[in-house]
């Protein structure tokens, strides 16, 4: 991966040849199987090239959040994320992913399963696989759109040696993205660096009328964005670094990068913040998401959105009922129960109601946290990149387990930023920062100052 500077393309002083491009995407496509459409226009781009995960809607693009049930769904318009990059990128593709963003590994897509670029025999992470794989591998400047409601962000950025840029919830619209779980839901940047997930970040957010869950606050020039590592207090949460599920050669290599940074000046303490632990974060991030989610697929009954059959030799209850049995895969069918379960009368209190009590325990214990510290510091994934082989044998709920450190500040609403600091069996592992609401200027302040003084892993060549 070229730790490419696309402010020189944004900013009109650099131009990308269209054919080069071309190229390189061929053999990263081919290879990693990450696109779900491609769509380059001849000659020199028009700006710097982006590409949206297939749940992000892109007029002249189809959407299909990775799931059959929206094959052949056109939106006919853009996402404001997209939207606000119009003038500045161009849109190269659409990427591949879990279908509606269930899954951590991408291998619950309906369509192309993306590859690790460093191993093709291993995932490349989820949900937004397709979109880690392409930024880590292509060499021309590149910035994906991806979305994260657990974790699917951070997770693939991890993985694929990539550096992922989760924004607080309401810094960015999600008018134009396919819904998860709404009370989630966030787009934000996979990039090359950090400069680069910066720069995006800075155009794509901001109030929109549109998603009335947008903060209506002012966005700093994230570009600009320096910290004094001087001055800069790190709490290590024990809860995320000795969570038993954690491999100790992860373990080792992220503590070596906060030491790292502890060199140049910063400071770090271990901290306990229990309600962040497995216990509490990944059941109540569970239920709520099974729950948004059960209710936001609804919708999907083969009339108004992509998949169709002829309705007129039955009756509506049958069509529904057989469209749903066809279009949807096994994951979003189990979302699909668990979240009707949750939430069904008589056991409403006891799951749905219950969650949401969890979930402000676990923004409170986040909020004592950022207190005393500027960030928080932890692995991204407790693994390197699993093999698919070792990934088929995982149950539905050690899958669910593999998020133990990303839900929590996803709940939250926290921002979040993983950095590709280091390789396990020559794997990439990230470092996961997080810092408080709407103080992503931390974050990317810390991650300059780790791209720049103390770089980064190399590149995987296809
Ligand atoms: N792996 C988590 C889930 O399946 C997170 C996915 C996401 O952020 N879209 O819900």
């Amino acid at each position: 991966m070229a730790r490419t500077e696309v402010q020189d393309v944004l900013q009109g002083e650099r131009t990308i040849d269209g054919s080069t491009l071309q190229d390189e995407l061929e053999t990263v496509d081919t290879t990693l199987d990450a696109f779900r459409t491609v769509d380059i226009p001849d000659g020199d781009l028009n700006g710097l090239p982006v590409s949206a995960k297939e749940n992000i809607c892109v007029d002249g693009f189809p959407a299909t959040a990775g799931s059959k049930i929206l094959d052949g769904y056109d939106p006919g318009f853009d996402a404001t994320a997209v939207k606000r990059l119009r003038d500045k990128a161009t849109m190269i593709g659409k990427t591949n992913q879990d279908e509606f963003g269930f899954g951590t590994f991408s291998t619950y897509s309906a369509y192309e399963i993306p590859k690790n670029p460093y191993d093709t025999d291993r995932s490349a992470g989820g949900s937004s696989g397709g979109a880690a794989a392409i930024t880590a591998a292509l060499d021309t400047p590149h910035v994906a759109l991806g979305e994260s409601t657990g974790g699917s962000i951070s997770c693939p950025s991890a993985f694929c040696g990539a550096v992922g840029l989760t924004p607080t919830y309401g810094r960015v619209s999600r008018y134009g993205l396919i819904d998860y779980a709404n009370s989630l839901d966030k787009i934000g940047p996979i990039a090359q660096s950090v400069h680069d997930a910066a720069s995006v970040l800075e155009l794509i957010a901001g109030k929109d009328e549109r998603d009335f869950t947008t903060a209506d606050r002012t966005v700093p020039p994230f570009s600009e964005a320096t910290v004094d590592l001087d001055e800069i207090h790190i709490g290590v949460p024990e809860e995320y670094i000795d969570f038993e599920g954690v491999d100790d050669r992860v373990r080792d290599k992220v503590w070596s990068a906060i030491k790292a940074l502890e060199d140049r000046g910063a400071t770090y303490e271990k901290v306990s913040l229990p309600k962040i632990a497995k216990d509490y974060a990944l059941p109540s991030y569970y239920i709520t998401a099974v729950s948004e989610a059960s209710t936001n697929l609804a919708r999907y009954a083969g009339m108004r959105y992509g998949l169709e059959e002829d309705p007129s030799h039955q009756g509506f209850d049958e069509y529904f009922s057989d469209i749903r049995t066809e279009g949807f895969g096994m994951e979003a069918k189990r979302r699909i129960l668990l979240g009707h379960f949750a939430r069904q009368a008589g056991y409403r209190e006891a799951y749905y109601i219950q969650a949401l009590k969890v979930r402000q325990l676990v923004i409170d214990e986040f909020k004592r946290g950022f207190k005393n510290f500027d960030v928080l510091a932890a692995p991204t994934m407790p693994i390197p990149a699993p093999r698919f082989d070792a990934v088929e044998d995982l149950a539905p709920t050690e899958i669910y387990a593999m998020d133990t450190l990303t839900v929590g500040p996803n709940l939250a609403g926290m921002p979040q930023l993983s950095l590709p600091v280091d390789t396990v069996e020559d794997m990439p592992i990230g470092l996961h920062l997080l810092a408080d609401h709407f103080d992503e200027e931390t974050l990317i302040g810390v991650g300059k100052a780790y791209e720049d003084q103390i770089g980064f892993i190399e590149s995987p060549s296809l």
